[in-house]
């Protein structure tokens, strides 16, 4: 499998003045491979969305590093920048929010393909625009209108037309679905799958819900107050979740098979997320984890993996002390 993103101990702070630090990305390792789709899931807050805008270059990272086929990014001159951002694209949580309402569809996803000199012809970059309406389940008659004549839906189909006018590699997308209407939230991820699989994209795909993420994700990392708590395949992680807020969280879904009686007991979790101001000592989930033993509060817990790739940052996992730990993260 070929590594195409390889994330490093990420870090994203934010100074909001009086001498405190919000941490709002602390450290975040993992690697994504071409053609996969990665999911990041958390509760809102957790510091995902800031860790898609850091990877993609709209936020300037604090530490560690983003590496974009074989490439650090940070050390890219302004002309290979330029080329990667068209290799990478995003599409954000809000259609409506992120459409210029006073723009027509089809300047909207011309504009990128402007930005970048792309299809200098004008008749070639407006058939350009046909073909992408198409492929996202719209039709040329809607080229001149505006985002206000168009559903939730429609307008998320049209942000992901603008992604793909430059013909990207790679897609963060950033709760995509969250603000759609449930009927049409399976819509939009059947054609992600679909455009995925025609034009061969990888995706980061970011959502609070797993029962969605399940469904898109072939790998999936749990983040939780900035930092990642366990990554594995989607499969492994559902089947057998490790750390107790993956489990928490996936005691919360409802199992959709009807004729399965779910004997599971729902983890209530208790307490809130603490602020990433002054995140607790030791582990990060401790002041709400059912399971939370003393050393929790002491000892920050190493990212270990405890199955073939599967990974978990918890004490509940530690091999049998034989001294110090070591806190480094391991390359995932
Ligand atoms: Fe809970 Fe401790 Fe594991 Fe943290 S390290 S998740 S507090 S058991
Ligand atoms: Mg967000």
């Amino acid at each position: 499998m070929e590594k195409l993103l390889q994330v490093n101990n990420l870090k994203k702070y934010f100074n909001i003045g009086r001498g405190e630090i919000l941490k709002a990305v602390d450290g975040v390792t993992f690697h994504i491979n071409k053609g996969e789709t990665f999911g990041i899931v958390g509760e809102s807050g957790c510091g995902k969305s800031t860790a898609g805008r850091t990877i993609i270059g709209l936020y300037d990272r604090t530490d560690g590093e983003v590496v974009y086929k074989g490439k650090n990014i940070h050390s890219m001159v302004s002309k290979e920048r330029f080329a990667f951002h068209r290799q990478l694209q995003m599409i954000f949580q809000d259609p409506y929010a992120s459409l210029n309402p006073r723009s027509t569809v089809r300047e909207i996803i011309s504009e990128p393909m402007e930005v970048h000199s792309l299809y200098p012809n004008k008749q070639e970059r407006l058939n350009r625009v046909y073909q992408l309406l198409e492929d996202v389940g719209l039709n040329r008659d809607h080229a001149n209108r505006y985002p206000h004549e168009f559903s939730g839906g429609q307008r998320q189909r049209i942000g992901i037309a603008r992604a793909l006018a430059l013909d990207p590699e790679f897609i963060i997308a950033d709760e995509p679905i969250s603000a759609l209407d449930v009927s049409v939230q399976a819509q939009v991820v059947n054609l992600l799958k679909r455009l995925q699989k025609e034009k061969g994209l990888t995706y980061l795909f970011i959502a609070h819900d797993l029962s969605m993420v399940k469904q898109i994700s072939d790998r999936i990392g749990v983040m939780y107050l900035g930092q990642l708590v366990e990554l594995t395949g989607s499969n492994a992680l559902y089947k057998q979740p490790r750390h107790p807020y993956t489990q928490a969280l996936l005691s919360a879904i409802p199992i959709p098979d009807p004729d399965i009686e779910d004997k599971r007991e729902r983890i209530i979790l208790k307490g809130e997320i603490p602020s990433p101001i002054n995140p607790p000592s030791g582990c990060v989930f401790r002041n709400r984890c059912p399971m939370a033993m003393d050393i929790c509060g002491m000892d920050k817990p190493i990212w270990q993996e405890v199955d073939k790739d599967h990974y978990v940052a918890c004490h509940l996992y530690d091999k049998k002390k034989t001294g110090d730990h070591d806190y480094s993260q391991v390359a995932v």
